[in-house]
């Protein structure tokens, strides 16, 4: 498992995201958080690579929605998505390689 990006682009936006160790201070049971408007997306630094990676997708779905008007959204449907994302992803090496641009021109 590759470490943390250091941004991730979503909506058109780009994300600083940063490994803290205080997200879960006060006992708020937080993996990660996304601050819109400092386009940041904290991540706890104190969970395995997967759990990291399950969070910053987590956080990155939670964007695409605000990003789309949608930032009533349930938390429930983020989380099945994180973990159902993860799923499909490392079940199907297929899904993680879209087509390359000549393969995409050449289906048109
Ligand atoms: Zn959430």
């Amino acid at each position: 498992m590759s470490e943390l990006p250091s941004t991730i682009r979503i909506g058109g936006v780009d994300y600083a995201v940063v490994a803290r160790k205080d997200l879960r201070d006060g006992n708020t049971g937080l993996n990660g958080h996304i601050l819109y408007n400092d386009c940041e997306i904290r991540v706890e630094a104190e969970m395995t690579p997967l759990i990291k990676w399950v969070t910053v997708w987590h956080e990155a779905l939670h964007g695409l929605l605000e990003h789309a008007g949608m930032g009533d959204h349930e938390e429930k449907m983020i989380i099945a998505l994180g973990y159902g994302v993860t799923q499909a992803l490392r079940d199907n090496p297929w899904l993680r390689q879209p087509p390359t641009a000549d393969e995409v021109s050449a289906d048109e």
